[in-house]
Parts: structure tokens; C-alpha cells; sequence
């Protein structure tokens, strides 16, 4: 007799949509983490009467709709829009790539002259199919932009040079010809009132939830627990590494607290530099506009990820897809396990992306 329908291992947001979801349907869910708290890279704590994003600066932003509903049913979204600056060698220029990037760079006033200008430095280059993320890049906007704001920034945040990485990391960032700062094109952005500890909270109502447990440890003693797994760690770990570790960009943190209201006068300032060691400082108390006679940041340093280390971003290039691949068709083998999540999958997942794979993998499940 197995003691839970769901072992779900890892309380992040895949792992917590999924428990709601299968408890609301009458399912006895066990969540653990191998962290001392819930919540995985959305974990926020409040200091200084500041919510600090501590696992690094998370903003929600989506086009779609029911996402958008459902995580409403958890909390309240005020009405942040995420302006970066980029900062480079105290040049300080908008983000992301709009009008005011544009005039602060060429001292210019319209879309014409913006485009003419992209245009003319495109045209010296001769790129027809943007095969990397430099070209990508160059063909976008133009080499001025590319050295000043991409190239840096680009080069620390993944550690190989721009030539050597997908395309498809730099159309994440919008380009248009407006005087318009707003980072996303999403329909829906906010970051929720009281941080996002909190909904992970709500969501895990029902489930019982057991903290500071590593999973491989825990199944030795407990392989009978569940009648099936929702595993959100790392899938080459779980089939231990097998065909191979899969590569990841690990980030670290250093958290300062200042005695001073207002340190940069803006939530996140990039350092697109190739010389400043982190990429970028995140000031926690513009995300909710907190009252408080001090200010929390944090310097976000990119680094290399070696086995032990905390997976950050995937590095998604054709060897470690064709990697994740064979990992991928190895799963189908195990009818009871069921893998999902940025870890689980190998996916660069925005939250709302997860929340959406969530929602459609525990409704496939509980259709069967
Ligand atoms: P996680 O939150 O990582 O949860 C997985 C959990 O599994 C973790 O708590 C981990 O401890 C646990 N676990 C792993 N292995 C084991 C094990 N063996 N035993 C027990 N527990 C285990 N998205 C946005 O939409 N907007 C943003 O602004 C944004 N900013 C980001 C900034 C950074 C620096 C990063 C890295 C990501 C950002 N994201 C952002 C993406 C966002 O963090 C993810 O989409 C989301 O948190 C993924 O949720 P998850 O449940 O898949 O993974
Ligand atoms: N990027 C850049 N300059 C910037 C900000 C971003 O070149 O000032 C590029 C960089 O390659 C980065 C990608 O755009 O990896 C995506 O940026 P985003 O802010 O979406 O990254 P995340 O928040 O996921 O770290």
C-alpha cells in the first residue's frame, strides 16, 4: 500500500502548481526539497521590511491569459514594469534597445534616422542568416549597440564568447522604435504584494511538505512511498549522469545592506562591460516600492558550473540538446516518473512558461 498518489520532488513552481492542482482533484501529494525552504529560485524573505529575491531578481510577465488568472487566485500583482539600465563605463543607456537607446547613443530624435543608422552598419557586415548570437545581435541593431550593451554583458553572463551561442538567447529582448522602457512585450507583468514565498505557500496547502531532504537519500528508505514521482530536479542526475553531465551557468550573490534609502534609483542596472565582474546589481525594494530607511542590493556574478554546484541556466547549445535528448528518450522507459521544470525538462523557462507546463502536464496526468 503506497502512502501518497504523488512523491513531487522539488517545491519551486512546477513542483507546487502540480501538488495544488492533483490535491484539488482529491490526490495525496508529498513535496520535498532538498532546500530548507519552499518556493526554489522564487524563494523571497523579507528583511528590512524589503522582500529580497534571493535566488535573483524575478519579475512575472505573460500573454497568457489563464496563467495570468490562475496565479491571480494566489496573490495580488501591483503594477511594476521592469526599465532596466544598461551601464557601461558610466555611460548609462535605456533598456531595452528603443528610441532612448537609440538618441542617448547617436544624439538623434527619430525612428528614421535610428533605423538609417542600424541600417548602414548592418549593411558593412553582410550578414544574410544570423548563424550565432553575435550576428543575431549585429543584425538587430547595429555594431555600436552590439559592443556597447551586448557584447560585455553577453560574453560574463555565459562565459564564451557570443560566436559560440544560440541566436535565439538575444530575441528574448524586445527591439522597437518607440520611446518606450518596458523590458516585455507581455499583455501582463507585476511583481506580487508580499513577495512570492507566499504563493508557493497557498499552493502547497493540502500537501505535506518535508524540507531539507535530498531525494536521492530519502527514495533509499522510501522507494514504496508514491505511486509515481514528479521529479523537478536535475534529469541527468536522476539517471546519474549516464550518458554524461549536462552543462549549466551557475550565478552567486553577494547581498549588501546599505545604510541609505536610494543606492541606483532603479531595480536592476546592468553592467555591460566585459571588465566589471558582476553583470548586474539588483536593488530589491524598487520591485515593491518598500518603505524603508535602508536598501538591500545584490551583485550578480555569472560563473562556470562544475558537478555539485547549484544548476542555474541551461546552456543550450546543440551538444548539450543532443545530451538532453538522449536523456529525454531514456525517461519514456519509466512510465511512473514524471519530469518537468527548468532542471526536469533543460528548458531557459520563464515562470510563466512553467506555470503553463505545469498546468497541462498534471491535467494529462489526472485525464489517464
Ligand atoms: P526551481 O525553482 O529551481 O525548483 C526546483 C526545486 O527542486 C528546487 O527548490 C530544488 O532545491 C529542488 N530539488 C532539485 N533537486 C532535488 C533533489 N535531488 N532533492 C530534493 N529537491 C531537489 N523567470 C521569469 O518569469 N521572470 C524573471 O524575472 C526571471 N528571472 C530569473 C533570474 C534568474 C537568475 C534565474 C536563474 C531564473 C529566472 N527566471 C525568471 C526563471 C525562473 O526562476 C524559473 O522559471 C522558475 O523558478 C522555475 O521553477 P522550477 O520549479 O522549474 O525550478
Ligand atoms: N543581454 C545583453 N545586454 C543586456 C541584457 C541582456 O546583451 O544588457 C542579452 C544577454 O545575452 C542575455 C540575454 O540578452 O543573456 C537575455 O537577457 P535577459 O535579461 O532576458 O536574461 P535573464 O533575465 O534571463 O538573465
Amino acid at each position: 500500500m503506497k502512502n501518497y498518489d504523488y512523491l513531487i520532488v522539488g517545491a519551486g513552481l512546477f513542483g507546487a502548481v502540480f501538488a495544488r492542482e492533483a490535491t484539488k482533484m482529491g490526490k495525496k501529494c508529498l513535496v520535498i526539497d532538498k532546500r530548507p525552504n519552499v518556493a526554489g529560485n522564487i524563494y523571497t524573505e523579507k528583511q528590512e521590511n524589503i522582500n529580497v529575491h534571493k535566488y535573483g531578481a524575478h519579475i512575472f510577465h505573460t500573454s497568457d491569459k489563464e496563467v495570468w488568472d490562475y496565479m491571480n487566485q494566489f496573490c495580488e500583482f501591483n503594477n511594476y514594469i521592469n526599465s532596466p539600465i544598461a551601464n557601461y563605463k558610466g555611460e548609462l543607456y535605456n533598456l531595452p534597445f528603443n528610441m532612448n537607446t537609440f538618441s542617448k547613443m547617436w544624439n538623434i530624435q527619430t525612428p528614421a534616422e535610428a533605423k538609417a543608422i542600424i541600417e548602414s552598419q548592418k549593411a558593412e557586415l553582410n550578414i544574410s542568416e544570423p548563424k550565432n548570437l553575435e550576428e543575431q545581435g549585429l543584425s538587430l541593431v547595429g555594431k555600436d549597440i552590439y559592443e556597447k550593451l551586448i557584447k560585455g554583458y553577453t560574453q560574463k553572463q555565459w562565459g564564451r564568447p557570443c560566436t559560440e551561442l544560440p541566436a535565439f538567447i538575444i530575441k528574448r529582448l524586445p527591439l522597437r522604435f518607440t520611446y518606450d522602457n518596458n523590458y516585455f512585450n507581455d499583455r501582463y507583468q507585476g511583481i506580487p504584494i508580499g513577495g512570492y514565498t507566499a504563493i508557493i505557500e497557498k499552493m502547497l496547502e493540502g500537501s505535506d511538505v518535508k524540507l531539507s531532504t535530498d531525494y536521492f537519500d530519502f527514495i533509499k528508505d522510501n522507494a514504496d512511498i508514491a505511486e509515481k514521482i514528479v521529479f523537478t530536479g536535475e534529469i541527468d542526475k536522476f539517471y546519474n549522469y549516464e550518458f554524461g553531465p549536462l552543462e549549466w551557468r551557475a550565478v552567486r550573490f553577494e547581498n549588501e545592506t546599505l545604510d541609505e534609502e536610494n543606492y541606483q534609483g532603479v531595480a536592476v542596472m546592468n553592467y555591460t562591460d566585459a571588465e566589471t565582474p558582476f553583470t548586474r546589481i539588483i536593488e530589491h525594494k524598487h520591485f515593491e516600492n518598500s518603505v524603508s530607511p535602508k536598501t538591500i542590493i545584490s551583485k550578480e556574478y555569472s560563473s562556470e558550473w562544475k558537478l555539485g554546484d547549484d544548476p542555474y541556466y541551461p546552456i543550450n547549445n546543440d551538444k548539450n540538446n543532443e545530451l538532453y535528448q538522449k536523456y529525454l528518450e531514456r525517461s519514456k522507459q519509466d512510465k511512473n516518473v514524471i519530469f518537468g521544470g527548468r532542471l526536469g525538462t533543460y528548458k531557459y523557462y520563464d515562470m510563466d512558461k512553467v506555470v503553463r507546463a505545469a498546468l497541462d502536464t498534471v491535467k494529462a496526468e489526472l485525464s489517464k
